[in-house]
């Protein structure tokens, strides 16, 4: 089972139990059982008698926000990595340009060391905030690809 079924089934579940192979799954993935943990305890709470008998929804809501996590906006990973891919292409393809031939004649070889450093310090920002904005993405790749084998 991937993190993914398992996420999915999770929405599935109104009781507070874990079925085998889920169980299983809960066993061997830290984060998805901190997920079934923080589920449970709000489901717990949920059902609390003064809770479930009120009329009023605001308390039930309100006893289950800080199970659930802040919403985050992220920009998916293919848009990411096809942008960056996007930003090597054209970084490469600067040497070609008319413009960089005349700036080459004009000013000499002067101004491709900057110029060199410009873009690589460029791509290594972008990385970074690539990864870290990516890490749960990252590191569940890293580990179902680690487990494949
Ligand atoms: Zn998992």
């Amino acid at each position: 089972m991937t993190c993914t079924q398992f996420d999915m089934l999770m929405d599935t579940q109104d009781i507070p139990s874990l079925s085998g192979d889920m169980a299983a799954h809960a066993d061997s993935c830290p984060s998805c059982a901190a997920q079934a943990a923080a589920y449970f305890a709000a489901l717990a709470l949920y059902r609390l008698p003064e809770l479930a008998s009120s009329r009023d929804l605001t308390p039930r809501i309100s006893a289950l926000l800080p199970f659930l996590p802040a919403p985050r906006r992220l920009v998916a990973m293919r848009d990411w990595l096809a942008a960056g891919v996007l930003l090597l292409i054209s970084m490469v393809l600067v040497p070609l340009l008319a413009e960089f031939r005349l700036l080459n004649a004009s000013y000499g070889n002067g101004y491709t060391v900057p110029m060199a450093l410009v873009l690589g310090i460029s791509v290594t920002i972008y990385a970074g905030i690539f990864i870290v904005s990516h890490q749960e993405q990252l590191a569940r790749l890293l580990r179902n690809t680690l487990s494949a084998r």
